[in-house]
């Protein structure tokens, strides 16, 4: 197999941010691909847009069930963000969050499965984020929710793997989308808020959509066929080196 031709992939949350870059990478490898999004009307061939809520269940299964006539590659990339701490956040943004972060991705994989079970070439691969692990402040509720898709990503892969469907994720850090966009602009200064988060970063700099469309396309592919239960992190050294006070 050439990079992923013929095969089929579904990414959610594929009209922004990360995750047009996400689902171009797998096109442009020769994958036929769907991105399921609440607002998929900017997507534009080769991709194909589908209207579809991870929040919603039967949403979710019209999407999967159209269409591409099978599933190899899942992508489970849609999630909404919570910035504040634990005491800051009401139980209603607590159930909204986590109901679109961790249960929409078990939602997408329990309608995705029967097809994926059905390929040769069957992969998961969930985006999570630095945030299940690396104990960031402020992100209280959002990374309660990417600490759970990193451990249904490890169950899921023990699950899976005698069915022959890989189950990964990218661990994204700090990456320059309309998301963090919108977090900055929640600050007094945006402008010094960005060099700030900028300047805390090993690199100096955010990661890009490029780089974790890269890592997906990785773990999906042939060349990872032996991958499963692994978290490959394209955080720009947030989880690993630690600058030196000057
Ligand atoms: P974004 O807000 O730019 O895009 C998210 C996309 O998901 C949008 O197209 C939106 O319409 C869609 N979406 C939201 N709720 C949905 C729902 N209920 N059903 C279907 N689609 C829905 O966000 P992004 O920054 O590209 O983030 C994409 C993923 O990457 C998220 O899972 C996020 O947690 C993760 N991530 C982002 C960063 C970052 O710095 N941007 C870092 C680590 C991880």
């Amino acid at each position: 197999m050439t990079g992923l031709s013929g095969l089929r992939a579904v990414v959610t949350g594929g009209a922004s941010g990360i995750g047009p870059t996400t689902a171009r990478a797998p096109a442009a490898q020769g994958a036929r691909v769907a991105v399921l999004d609440l607002a998929p009307d900017g997507v534009t061939d080769p991709l194909l847009g589908l209207r579809a809520d991870v929040s919603d269940d039967a949403s979710v299964r019209t999407a999967v069930a159209a269409e591409l006539g099978g599933i190899d590659i899942l992508v489970d990339n849609a999630g909404i963000g919570a910035a504040g701490t634990a005491e800051d956040n009401p139980d209603e943004q607590w159930h909204r969050v986590l109901d679109v972060d961790v249960l929409g991705v078990v939602r997408t994989t329990r309608a995705a499965l029967p097809p994926l079970r059905r390929s040769a070439h069957a992969s998961i691969v969930d985006t999570c984020s630095v945030a299940a692990t690396a104990g960031l402040p402020q992100r209280a509720l959002y990374s309660a929710g990417k600490g759970a898709v990193r451990a249904l990503t490890l169950a899921m892969a023990a699950d899976h793997v005698r069915e022959g469907v890989r189950v990964n994720c990218v661990d994204p850090g700090t990456a320059d989308t309309p998301w963090v966009v919108r977090l900055l602009d929640a600050a007094d200064d945006p402008e010094a808020e960005r060099a700030a988060l900028n300047a805390r970063r090993p690199m100096g700099r955010l990661v890009t959509a490029d780089e974790v469309a890269a890592a997906v396309v990785h773990l999906a592919g042939p060349a990872a066929a032996s991958v499963t239960g692994t978290a490959l992190a394209v955080d720009g050294g947030m989880q690993g080196p630690r600058l030196r006070p000057e």
